[in-house]
């Protein structure tokens, strides 16, 4: 006679049971006739049409291997950026990259830092690669750098920090980077996560390349999802020291990056017009977001990305869980960032100019309809 055990069937490793999946924006919204997703930060704007285009010619293609090296685009990105081509390394979407930076340097009894309301990548990567998550607190929904060094310790080996930062859309300034990285061990790796660098405009910041370039354990990562509108084909890539690279080459999946995600890669970063496009619809619309929720009575987080934070004060009448089920009726997807530890706070994406205008009139109905009853 046997009583079950541990032993009846598979078990994974310690952490990963301990890993709340990743919840995405909702994308649908059933019986509204019209969708306008405003919940995963995707451009309103779409793909470039030459990266389009270079994903169609895959199609008569479909049975050959790409190029496991990404040769092609990540000698794109070089001539773009200039940086050199030996020293990026491409994934499937960013994520992959994240995950494969705890892969090779996190193990079991090793730390690896976030902050409070950093992307929830980061958890998931620490645990899946069986490290401890160690959260540093934020200072005004802000990265607070020595936070962050107070939480350092001999078992740190890695530091997440999204600059700007997913779901709050703060960043620190470039200054308060390097402050970072002079207070970390040499051996500690800074991931600075770029996804929505393109976006910033202040004089104050920088993307990282600089830092990287000049040490052994700074990783800039980017990603084709947001500004260049790739997020379907998945597509990302981190600029990192040699050592850094090849040690990720090693365990990185030998043809990470598909042929699709490759061509439309090459086209879109060629494409500066239509990222120049991108950043001055932002530029309009991100201001024109802020000031038009704000004076509806909705704190607003400044925010540098191409999304905005909005605070539902249960204490003014108002929720978060409410207005997302009434934008929902009318088709208008937001984000609810509970998962961040931010239940009275919904994240909504820059749109059309069409969305944008829906997303305020269904905001200033709710606070009406709140209000009233
Ligand atoms: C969207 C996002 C990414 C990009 O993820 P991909 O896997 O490249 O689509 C990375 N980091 C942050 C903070 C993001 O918001």
């Amino acid at each position: 006679m046997s009583s079950p055990t541990m032993n009846d069937r598979p078990v994974p490793r310690p952490n990963v049971l301990a890993i709340d999946p990743y919840v995405p924006g909702k994308s649908g919204a059933p019986g509204a006739s019209k969708i306008y997703k405003l919940s995963s930060n995707e451009t309103p704007l779409g793909a470039s049409p030459r990266a389009i285009e270079a994903f169609s010619t895959l199609a008569s293609k479909l049975e050959l291997y790409p190029d496991g090296s990404v040769k092609r685009l990540r000698a794109a990105l070089g001539k773009r950026f200039g940086l050199d081509p030996d020293r990026i390394v491409c994934g499937n979407g960013s994520d992959d990259l994240l995950h494969l930076l705890s892969l090779a340097y996190v193990g079991p009894g090793d730390e690896g830092i976030f902050t409070t309301h950093g992307f929830l990548v980061y958890k998931i990567a620490i645990l899946s690669a069986g490290g401890t998550p160690v959260v540093a607190p934020e200072k005004n929904l802000t990265a607070d750098v020595d936070a962050i060094l107070a939480c350092v310790t001999p078992r740190t080996k890695i530091v997440y920090l999204a600059n700007p930062n997913n779901p709050t859309g703060t960043y620190i300034p470039f200054e308060e980077v390097k402050r970072l990285h002079a207070g970390l061990p040499k051996n500690v790796i800074l991931v600075l996560d770029g996804a929505y660098a393109e976006y910033v405009r202040r004089n104050d910041y920088a993307e990282g390349i600089e830092l990287v370039a000049t040490n052994e354990n700074v990783v800039m990562t980017r990603t084709f999802s947001k500004i260049f509108g790739l997020a379907n084909l998945r597509l990302g890539w981190m600029y990192a020291p040699a050592s850094i690279c090849d040690a990720i080459n090693r365990i990185r999946g030998p043809f990470n990056v598909n042929g699709a995600a490759l061509e439309a890669g090459i086209a879109a970063v060629e494409d500066v017009a239509h990222v120049e496009g991108a950043i001055d619809h932002n530029e309009k619309w991100l201001p024109w977001l802020t000031k038009e929720i704000s004076a509806l009575g909705l704190e607003v987080t400044p925010s540098v990305a191409n999304f905005v934070l909005v605070h539902f004060n249960k204490a003014s009448g108002v929720s978060a869980n409410d207005a997302d089920a009434f934008l929902t009726a009318r088709g208008i997807i937001v984000r609810a960032v509970g998962a961040y530890g931010l239940p009275d706070y919904l994240r909504i994406t820059v749109g059309t100019e069409e969305a944008n205008r829906l997303l305020v009139e269904g905001l200033r109905d709710y606070v009406a309809e709140a209000h009233r009853g």
